[in-house]
């Protein structure tokens, strides 16, 4: 238990997707000049070196480079140039900004751009919430200088302890490294108690696309992949309660990959409830890129649904 460490995976294409998709929420929570609740359960340890994860520096210099490209042909979706400008300084300290990090600069971003409404957005309620002693230790030194609050405790009980939160508007992120197979039940469980109390909430679940069966690397067999499965089950499990309780109910998913025994985590999806209005199109937008951008080899796995329409 708590032995994941996420510097081995920072930047790869389930952080661009997640990061750049919370930068398109915030986004679109900033249209309105009014503070927001935004929690993160699972947050990291704020920022990781990415020095020798060259495949991972690689991901993500590959999105910079590309970028370069959109820019001249005025091309690059908003999400996408946001998400960039963020992890820009980062990447040229050989570093990886965790989603604490990208949600503070955003906020500073849309503060900028929205001068007069500076003193709003420093009114917004900020929560993390990070388990792991060290990863809890690095997360607080990084977060000091921001108005961010930082819990050591259970992510999703501290999401129940919090809902209905004030302000009423906001949005949860929800990012766990599912060691466990219990997880996803316990998430479900969770997430439909918050949301039961809290029906206008906005919740951004994380959840990785696996493959059925992987080489084992010592015995070099076939085998099966205990946890496959389990988030499209999850994923069922939110569109039965999304449309018992009538809120809306998207799904990006991107494949970076087909799937293999070669690779155990091919892409990654991110169920987001009561999304936004007009999300959609800067989704599709942010999806056709990374398809463009940072696809390898054929597949049509990757995907944006309304699992259920917004009331
Ligand atoms: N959200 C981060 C980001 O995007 O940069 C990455 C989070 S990482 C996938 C998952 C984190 O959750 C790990 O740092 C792990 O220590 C932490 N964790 C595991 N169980 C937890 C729990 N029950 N409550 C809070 N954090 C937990």
């Amino acid at each position: 238990l708590l032995s994941y460490e996420h510097a081995f995976h920072a930047g790869n294409h389930a952080d661009v997707l997640k990061h750049a998709s919370v930068c398109a929420l915030l986004r679109a929570l900033s249209s309105k000049p009014k503070p927001f609740f935004y929690l993160d359960t699972h947050a990291g340890s704020g920022c990781y070196e990415i020095e020798g994860h060259s495949h991972h520096d690689d991901v993500a210099a590959r999105l910079l480079t590309a970028q370069d490209g959109a820019a001249i042909s005025n091309l690059l979706p908003t999400a996408i140039a946001d998400y960039v400008q963020i992890i820009k300084p980062y990447l040229s300290k050989a570093s990886y900004p965790g989603s604490p990090l990208i949600v503070s600069d955003m906020l500073e971003l849309l503060g900028q751009e929205k001068a007069p409404l500076c003193d709003i957005f420093l009114s917004n309620n900020l929560q993390l919430s990070e388990l792991h002693p060290s990863a809890f230790a690095l997360l607080k030194q990084w977060m000091s200088p921001t108005p961010f609050h930082c819990h050591h405790r259970d992510g999703l009980e501290l999401l129940n302890a919090l809902t209905p939160p004030k302000p009423k508007r906001g949005l949860v992120l929800i990012d766990p490294a599912y060691e466990q197979a219990s997880e996803y039940a316990q998430l479900v469980d969770s997430v439909s108690k918050a949301l039961t109390k809290w029906r206008n909430g906005i919740f951004c679940i994380w959840y990785p696309l696996l493959s059925p069966q992987r080489l084992d690397r010592v015995t070099h067999e076939v085998v099966d992949t205990p946890k496959h499965g389990l988030s499209e089950k999850m994923v069922t499990a939110f569109t039965d309660i999304a449309a018992r309780l009538g809120v809306g109910l998207l799904d990006i998913r991107f494949a970076q990959q087909a799937p293999s025994t070669n690779i155990g985590m091919y892409g990654s999806g991110m169920l987001i409830i009561n999304p936004p209005y007009q999300i959609q199109s800067t989704l599709q937008g942010l999806l056709q890129y990374l398809q463009k951008h940072l696809k390898q080899g054929e597949n049509n796995l990757s995907a944006l649904s309304i699992l259920v329409p917004s009331p």
